[in-house]
């Protein structure tokens, strides 16, 4: 079983309550996309299933559970391109967290992406959570906890996943399928912020370039070369991740909005706040491209030259 890197305190946690055998019937992981939850859960079902309660990776339990075909756990996750985890699919949950297990023990689901329950299944999942059935443990996953009824997560065992450290995320990004080289890697390192599931498309070697290119044009935001501006969005707003376009922008003025906070008097004052409204509305840029169907280039060109105006502005 390859090593689970992070989440240290969430996996105490658990292996604590496991000894005690005062395991709560319903863990609910939250925490930003891409530190790990996932796979956190997937480590917790090795916990509860081990002959051991060690997730010792040699007994018949963990590699049945490794190989995903122990009989009594079942992975639940949003169907790629649905919209909805349906009242369908919870059912389905439920039913077999029922049963008796067939090797005699307990029986795990794990329901990941939880936040995209519609009503009816939140309703549905929330039965479940009220009568729980023996030996049922249910480790539900989720990067928006907002979004989850308040009912279904007062009764649940709250579990917060916090991103990674630096050199955790540097051990992830050295496992991907594709190694990054160097360059790479030290770019994919300062745009995780401990969340190494959020650059894991830096392995494809044009979208690391085009960052690359990205950052070297933002480098001297008040200076900024306009034309290379345009005709960069043009040819890769298409392909590279929105939440990575932005993260870049907000390194690039982020010291100098920390500069500007030494400033005093009104001018300063004026300054400061039109970089940070400037920056917020890069910030709201990929959500806003969604919401209100905007073309996603002319869009960030005006984000940008807002910005540069605002860092402009003489203090
Ligand atoms: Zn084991």
């Amino acid at each position: 079983m390859s090593r689970l890197l992070g989440h240290e305190a969430s996996q105490k946690r658990f292996a604590d309550a496991l000894m005690a055998a005062s395991l709560h019937h319903a863990w609910l992981l939250y925490g930003m996309k891409g530190i790990g939850k996932r796979s956190l859960a997937e480590h917790l079902a090795g916990l509860a299933m081990c002959a051991t309660e060690s997730a010792c990776g040699a007994c018949h339990a963990c590699k049945m559970l490794e190989a995903g075909s122990h009989p009594d756990v079942f992975r639940l996750a949003l169907i790629e391109g649905k919209r909805d985890l349906t009242v369908e699919q919870i059912r389905q949950v439920l039913n077999f967290l029922s049963l008796s297990g067939a090797e005699g023990g307990r029986r795990v689901v794990i329901l990941d992406d939880a936040e995209r329950m519609n009503g009816q299944a939140a309703n549905a999942l929330l039965k479940g959570l009220e009568e729980p059935s023996a030996g049922s443990l249910l480790l539900i996953v989720c990067s928006d906890l907002e979004r989850l009824p308040a009912t279904v997560r007062s009764r649940c065992m709250l579990q917060q996943c916090v991103p990674l450290h630096d050199a955790d995320v540097t051990e992830v990004l050295k496992q991907l399928e594709t190694p990054l080289e160097q360059r790479h890697l030290e770019l994919a390192l300062a745009l995780a912020k401990g969340s190494p599931g959020a650059v894991t498309c830096l392995q494809d070697v044009k979208i690391a370039e085009a960052l690359l290119g990205w950052q070297s044009l933002l480098s001297d935001m008040s200076n900024i070369d306009v034309g290379k501006v345009e005709s960069w969005i043009r040819q890769h707003v298409k392909t590279v991740p929105h939440h990575l376009i932005v993260q870049l922008l907000v390194d690039a003025v982020w010291p100098v909005l920390q500069e500007s906070t030494e400033g005093e008097g009104e001018q300063a004052f004026v300054r400061r706040q039109g970089i940070e409204q400037a920056l917020h509305g890069c910030m709201r840029w990929p959500a806003d491209v969604v919401r209100h169907s905007l073309r996603a280039g002319p869009a960030l060109l005006a984000c940008v030259l807002e910005l540069r105006s605002a860092l402009k502005l003489v203090a």
